[in-house]
């Protein structure tokens, strides 16, 4: 990278790292997942604000002592409304967690991430959590299809429930399962997950469910999640949900 450089990004993490200053994490599609300072209110640096979830193009510079520190912004979207609202919060901060555990951000992943966050403005907040999780498993290799059972390779009947296997973590036949039957999936919460999967996220928005239905379906890709992931997820572990 030359030493001054620019990217699309979204602000996927911010900490305080000394009274004015912060380190941000982008999540970037050309440049990666990359660390940046935020020199803070200070005289004689020209102050940028970049709170969390901002969307933008960022300009950042590589100093001597090889840290990157935020020069400029052209921002595209603030996400201004996930901070007014609990639910929408945790789900933004779960979705940044998700796809800055990786190493590399991959173009895909980042359209699903901000499609995700911009979905949270207009649509309710469990659909757009399992419809990120879906896809974002998918697209990280931790789900199967829902079509054939990931251990045994038979395809999964019409009306079959699924179980679950918490050694492979996926979704899988009656015969695979490893949970005694306390992780399932029946067949019409099924075909939403598939139908989800199908469509874009944006697209996946429109599909009717019952709120209870949703419900049932929203905490069990929770729970799914929680057991696939390779590593802790804090917005699972410490947040308000109840898995
Ligand atoms: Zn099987």
């Amino acid at each position: 990278m030359d030493r001054d450089t620019k990217g699309l990004a979204v602000v996927a993490r911010s900490e305080r790292i000394r009274e004015n200053d912060r380190m941000l994490t982008l999540f970037s599609p050309s440049l990666g997942i990359v660390k940046v300072i935020s020199y803070g209110a200070r005289k004689s640096i020209r102050c940028v604000r970049a709170p969390l979830y901002t969307e933008g193009v960022f300009s950042i510079s590589l100093s001597r002592s090889s840290s990157w520190s935020l020069k400029d912004i052209d921002v595209i979207s603030t996400h201004d409304y996930l901070s007014e609202d609990l639910e929408k919060n945790m789900a933004a901060s779960l979705f940044s967690e998700i796809v800055i555990s990786g190493r590399d951000a991959s173009a895909e992943l980042y359209s699903l991430y901000t499609s995700a966050l911009d979905a949270l403005e207009f649509y309710n907040s469990e659909n757009v959590v399992i419809s990120f999780i879906v896809h974002a498993m998918k697209l990280l290799g931790l789900s199967g299809d829902y079509e054939i059972c990931p251990v045994c390779q038979r395809a999964f009947r019409e009306d079959e429930i699924l179980g679950f296997s918490d050694t492979e973590g996926v979704a899988v036949c009656s015969e695979c399962d490893t949970m005694s039957g306390s992780l399932i999936l029946p067949p019409n919460a099924r075909r939403f997950i598939q139908r989800t999967l199908s469509l874009s996220l944006k697209d996946s928005m429109d599909l009717h469910t019952s709120a209870e239905q949703r419900h049932r379906i929203f905490r069990y890709m929770l729970r799914s999640l929680s057991l696939s992931f390779p590593g802790k997820l804090e917005s699972l572990e410490h947040g308000i949900w109840e898995l």
